[in-house]
């Protein structure tokens, strides 16, 4: 399969649309990211590698993230953590309140926000640091060693993170947080602020193209592999995930810095970037390039 043509012909036919997408402005720092940015890169297991427009430039990878953090979670705690976080999709929006009140503080699943706090003070329970665990995952898993937290853009999402600051206290209030909301959110914020580029994105999710395992050994077992896979292909889109599944039909997490990774298991790992969202808050060019890669590959998990 010439990927590199495939690439090419979505770059062309995507850029004209670019402007149509809104970046996110719920912090500064994603308010002024440049509309018109549109990368692609994809490995596959046969060691080729495809790439297209601003596929180097590092951005905030924001919930993608969530796959790491759930990832290190599993590692760790996998029995633990489905007695305090669930395995459906939301159906709400990805930071309500009402929904958590209604089912007493168990998060419907660890793609929400609610459901990354509970998995993220599990990773904080076992590995202490979990700032420097994540950091040091994503270096281990994208092979570039200068991949790190942008300060500004963890400061801001804790200056203004108040609704997630609410979920964090609730989840307290439930008894479903460990440690100190203060501590949990802390960590959250910095894993949000994590800036990759979609290079770096598409070598680290190889994991869970290859049943668990990158070049270096096992990362999960191939089984863990499969359910982070079912859990992006059923929860990771946020509130428009049987839409995505229904058009692109392939496992992904997305971002609010318009970054969404797409896995076909057993063949490759794909990201894409346009920080232009759509309403569901999913980057609305990347969504549409990764429908056009599904139709005109004819891979899909379906
Ligand atoms: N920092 C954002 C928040 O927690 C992440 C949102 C996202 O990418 O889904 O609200």
């Amino acid at each position: 399969m010439l990927y590199q043509d495939i690439l090419d012909r979505i770059h062309a036919e995507i850029v004209p649309t670019l402007p149509q997408g809104r970046v996110a402005d719920y912090i500064p720092q994603l308010a002024c990211v440049d509309e018109r940015k549109f990368g692609m890169a994809l490995y596959d297991v046969d060691g080729h590698f495809a790439s297209v427009g601003d596929a180097d430039e590092r951005f905030s990878i924001q919930s993608i993230s969530k796959a790491f953090t759930l990832t290190q979670a599993m590692r760790t705690a996998d029995e633990q953590l489905w007695q305090r976080v669930g395995r459906e999709p939301s159906g709400s929006s990805f930071n309500s309140l009402v929904q958590l009140e209604y089912e007493n503080g168990i998060p419907r699943n660890p793609f929400i926000n609610a459901g990354a706090l509970v998995v993220t003070d599990i990773v904080l329970s076992q590995l202490g640091d979990a700032k420097v665990a994540l950091r040091d995952f994503a270096r281990r898993l994208s092979g570039a060693e200068d991949v790190d937290y942008d300060l500004t853009v963890a400061g801001s999402e804790a200056r203004l993170g108040y609704r997630n600051a609410a979920l964090a206290y609730f989840l307290k209030s439930f008894g479903n947080l460990e440690n100190h909301p203060d501590a949990v959110l802390d960590a959250y914020f910095h894993h949000c602020s994590l800036a990759m580029s979609c290079r770096e994105l598409a070598k680290s999710f190889m994991y869970l193209a290859r049943h668990g395992a990158n070049s270096d050994g096992e990362v999960i077992t191939p089984s863990q592999a499969k359910s982070i896979n079912s859990l992006m292909l059923t929860c990771g889109t946020y509130d428009a995930v049987g839409a995505f599944a229904y058009s692109v039909g392939l496992p992904a997490k997305s971002g609010v810095g318009g970054g969404i990774v797409a896995v076909m298991p057993g063949r490759f790992s794909l990201c894409v970037w346009a920080p232009g969202l759509d309403n569901r808050g999913n980057s609305l060019a990347g969504s549409q390039a990764l429908e056009r890669f599904a139709t005109w590959t004819g891979e899909s998990i379906f």
